[in-house]
């Protein structure tokens, strides 16, 4: 029996983990945190049982303090809420399956609580990889990448020495505007951007696949868990999504991970890594799949991913104004309030803005979340 506690429960990589538990059925779940969603958190509370919830208004916690009274479960809210759940006694595994730089602290009380990390939150690396790395080390907890790219790199360097990798290959579908000119990306719609050709995922990194930007976020992210140099990370169109990415080695072998598109299976890799469980679902079927094929990714266009390489580079407080302007920019054109090329005017804007901070503390990465949003509100 494993027990583990979520953060973000009613997102996408929320629901899916627990479909993942109710399918192995030899998971408990401690705790469970959301955001505003509190009919779909009654729901879990009730068929998983867990002995805290939590969510981040108060009035929202009062109402579903006052329809869960039937059963024995405790009802936080706000930051003292997800701080809880994440170091919640019993849980050996933190999923962090929130969305945006609200993972940081209490992934960080998860990792201080000595709980291994199952992590979707790529936000938390992006902006405070300096910190979560060492900390994890330094606690002797395992980071578990649950995002699939991560996760295939992950599969592919098991039982191999991490310092023969050569290059990684991170792959991208290319997103639903894959071959489209900046003229072309100019009018896009927000349902345009909404329809991700191979994957379901919460909206916020379905835009981000749009843009690339989630590409550059992965960048980071790959750099941080496999201890990389960013000239190390090759990003390589994979338009079918068949290849989740690929590890080339110092002798040039290269071994990529290949599956379906569903994220079930690099959360259940990392629920019960090291060992591989049975996953209902499609299989790859080789001889219908008529051909795999790759492109460069054209970072003139979508500049997201040029923008990315750039903030990684500066390091420091860069990635997290790339980040913070990249998230408010996409909720005001989930609003219809800008257009899509406009999140890349945005995080430009920003990023020439900022002063870097050199190896930045939580509350200084918090700041310039802050003052990014400032600024933002300010122009826009
Ligand atoms: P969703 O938008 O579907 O879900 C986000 C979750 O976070 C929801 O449960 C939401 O609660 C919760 N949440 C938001 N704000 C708060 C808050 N203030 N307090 C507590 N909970 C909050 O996102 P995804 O599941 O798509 O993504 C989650 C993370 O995983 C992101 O960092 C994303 O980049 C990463 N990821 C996602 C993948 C995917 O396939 N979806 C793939 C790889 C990585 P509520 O809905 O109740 O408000």
């Amino acid at each position: 029996m494993k027990t583990i506690a979520i953060l973000g429960s009613t997102g996408s990589i929320g629901t899916q983990t627990l479909e993942v538990a109710r399918a192995n059925g030899d998971i408990r779940v401690a705790a469970l945190a959301a955001g505003r969603n509190i009919k779909l958190l009654e729901r879990q509370i009730r068929e998983f049982k867990p002995r805290m919830a939590a969510v981040w208004e108060e009035k929202d916690a009062k109402e579903l303090r006052a329809s869960v009274a039937d059963l024995q479960v405790e009802i936080l809210s706000g930051m003292d809420g997800l701080k809880a759940v994440a170091v919640c006694e019993e849980a050996e595994i933190l999923v962090t399956a929130i969305v945006g730089m609200i993972g940081i602290v209490p992934t960080i009380e998860g990792i201080k609580a000595g709980k291994d990390i199952a992590l979707a939150n790529k936000e938390t690396l992006v902006t405070a990889g300096h910190i979560i790395m060492p900390l994890a080390k330094e606690c002797g907890i395992r980071i578990l990448p649950v995002d699939s790219e991560h996760s295939a790199i992950f599969q592919a360097l098991n039982g191999e020495d991490g310092r023969n990798i050569d290059k990684i290959l991170l792959t991208a579908s290319g997103g639903p505007f894959r071959g489209r000119t900046w003229e072309e990306l100019k009018k896009v719609r927000v349902e345009d951007a909404l329809k991700h050709p191979n994957w379901a995922m919460g909206q916020k990194i379905t835009i981000d696949s749009a843009s690339m930007v989630n590409k550059g976020l992965e960048v980071m992210e790959a750099r941080w868990l496999f201890g990389t140099g960013l000239d190390q990370i090759q990003v390589v169109i994979q338009p079918q999504s068949i290849i989740h990415s690929m590890v080339q080695f110092s002798d040039g072998a290269v071994i990529a991970q290949l599956g379906t598109p569903d994220m079930k299976l690099p959360i259940q890799y990392a629920l019960y890594y090291p060992q591989r469980r049975f996953l209902a679902g499609e299989r790859l079927d080789f001889a219908k799949i008529r051909s795999i094929t790759f492109e460069d990714p054209d970072p003139e266009t979508f500049k997201g991913l040029a923008y990315a390489f750039e903030a990684a580079k500066t390091g420091g407080s860069m990635p997290t104004v790339f980040n913070a302007a990249n998230e408010r920019a996409v909720s005001k054109f989930l609003k219809r309030q800008i257009g899509f090329t406009d999140i890349y005017e945005i995080i430009r804007y920003c990023m020439d803005a900022h002063r870097v901070i050199d190896m930045p503390d939580v509350k200084q990465i918090l700041d310039t979340e802050q003052s990014v949003y400032e600024l933002i509100e300010s122009r826009w």
